[in-house]
């Protein structure tokens, strides 16, 4: 058997941008997706994700303001634009704090923005119901990156830079085998230098092999699309609303691209106790929440609902990731980066999980991320 330089569990975006940044070094690189590239069943298939920089933590403003060169060198190596720049734009009332540390963070992190006072926010945006003690973060250069088109795209040119693609192979146990990895996959058996487990809400069940458990918890969350009652006040960037009050979810609502305006509600996902349970139909009472949420933020707005779609997250218990190798065998290196915001940064930690797995080491600070942390960790915050 052929012994593998690298061999990558998962073809959603982050083993898709790790797979394009090892075969763009000139390394013999192996990806098993046990499902279509593309599909619905796990993390990074859709319309559209947010890019910005606004964080309550600054190595997240930081990481992401780097995402932006990441993401600009993929579009000049492909000749594709992937970042559209409606502008980002952050509101609330309710938590200023969060507000507050974001616009320290953009500040000290030199990202340009603007901080609206709700007069400003009403005169620029009237489309949006503001309240006197709403204030506003702005970010020119936030944006919608098109998450399924993005993943065909690393996938596309990582296969150019030679590397290997295959759908409908299913890891079943990766297991450390001298200094390398033994992978058992739908029936065959892969031996590999390195390897790199990019498998989402999927990941708890091949930790287990490894010895490794820790908890995660894994929502299902729900997007729908309205048709704006008139396309012409489509021009918006995408809005995160923390709103005016704390027990009200916060809303993020994604400017019209031809399919509508797409507009979910954060923290309201419901738990997946099997990823192998066949995804359910959209829920039409969340549809309704939406839709009501949507109609507080941007009052009659949204004229019609046109569909809805599911996405899988990821959390860990302090809601970082988790980019490190396994603290025993080396050779195997895990990311978790699944929670609500990861999208916007695979470009970088593709090569992130790309340097440590063949250098053992990455220049980006990943003390946050690691996982000693989680060993032992029960409680959620
Ligand atoms: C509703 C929602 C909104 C979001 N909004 C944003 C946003 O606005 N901005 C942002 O930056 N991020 C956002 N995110 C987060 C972002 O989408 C995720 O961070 C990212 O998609 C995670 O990608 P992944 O590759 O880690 O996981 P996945 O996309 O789930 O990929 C894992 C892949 O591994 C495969 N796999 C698993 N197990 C195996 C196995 N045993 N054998 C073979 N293959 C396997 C799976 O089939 C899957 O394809 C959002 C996420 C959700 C759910």
């Amino acid at each position: 058997m052929r012994m593998l330089e690298v061999l990558i569990v998962g073809g959603g975006v982050m083993g898709a941008a790790t797979a394009y940044a090892l075969a763009r070094r000139g390394r013999r690189v192996l990806l098993l997706e046990q499902f279509a590239i593309g599909h619905a069943r796990g993390s990074s298939h859709g319309l559209s994700r947010q890019i910005g920089c606004a964080y309550p933590q600054l190595y997240y403003t930081r990481l992401a303001k780097a995402a932006y060169q990441a993401w600009a060198d993929l579009e000049a190596d492909t000749g594709q634009r992937l970042v559209i720049k409606t502008g980002a734009l952050a509101l609330g009332a309710a938590d200023l704090r969060y507000l507050r540390a974001c616009a320290s963070n953009l500040a000290a992190a030199g990202v340009p923005f603007e901080s609206l006072s709700a007069p400003e926010l009403r005169a620029r945006f009237p489309q949006l119901a503001i309240s006197d003690q709403t204030i506003g973060l702005y970010q020119p250069d936030g944006g919608i990156l098109p998450a399924s088109r993005c993943v065909a795209t690393f996938i596309e040119q990582a296969r150019r830079y030679g590397a290997a693609i295959a759908s409908g192979v299913r890891v079943e146990r990766v297991m450390p085998d001298g200094s390398g990895a033994r992978v058992d996959a739908s029936g065959a058996t892969y031996r590999a230098q390195r390897v790199i487990i990019t498998a989402g809400s999927y990941t708890p069940l091949l930790l287990r092999s490894l010895s490794l458990s820790f908890p995660l918890l894994i929502t299902r969350e729900q997007s729908a699309f309205f048709l704006p009652r008139d396309r012409r006040l489509g021009n918006l960037p995408v809005i995160s609303d923390f709103g005016d009050d704390e027990t009200n979810p916060p809303l993020i609502c994604f400017p019209d691209l031809g399919e509508g305006v797409k507009a979910e509600r954060l923290g309201v996902g419901t738990l997946v106790r099997n990823p192998y349970e066949p995804p359910p139909l959209p829920d039409p009472v969340e549809n309704d929440q939406i839709a009501r949420r949507l109609n507080q933020t941007l009052p009659g707005y949204a004229a019609r609902l046109l569909r809805a779609e599911t996405c899988r997250m990821t959390h860990t218990p302090d809601g970082d990731f988790l980019i490190d190798r396994h603290p025993e065998f080396g050779q195997i290196v895990i990311a978790i980066p699944c929670i609500g915001h990861g999208f916007k940064l695979a470009p970088l930690i593709g090569e992130m999980l790309a340097d440590l797995a063949i250098d053992g080491s990455t220049a980006c600070d990943i003390t946050p991320f690691r996982l000693n942390r989680m060993l032992n960790r029960q409680v959620y915050t």
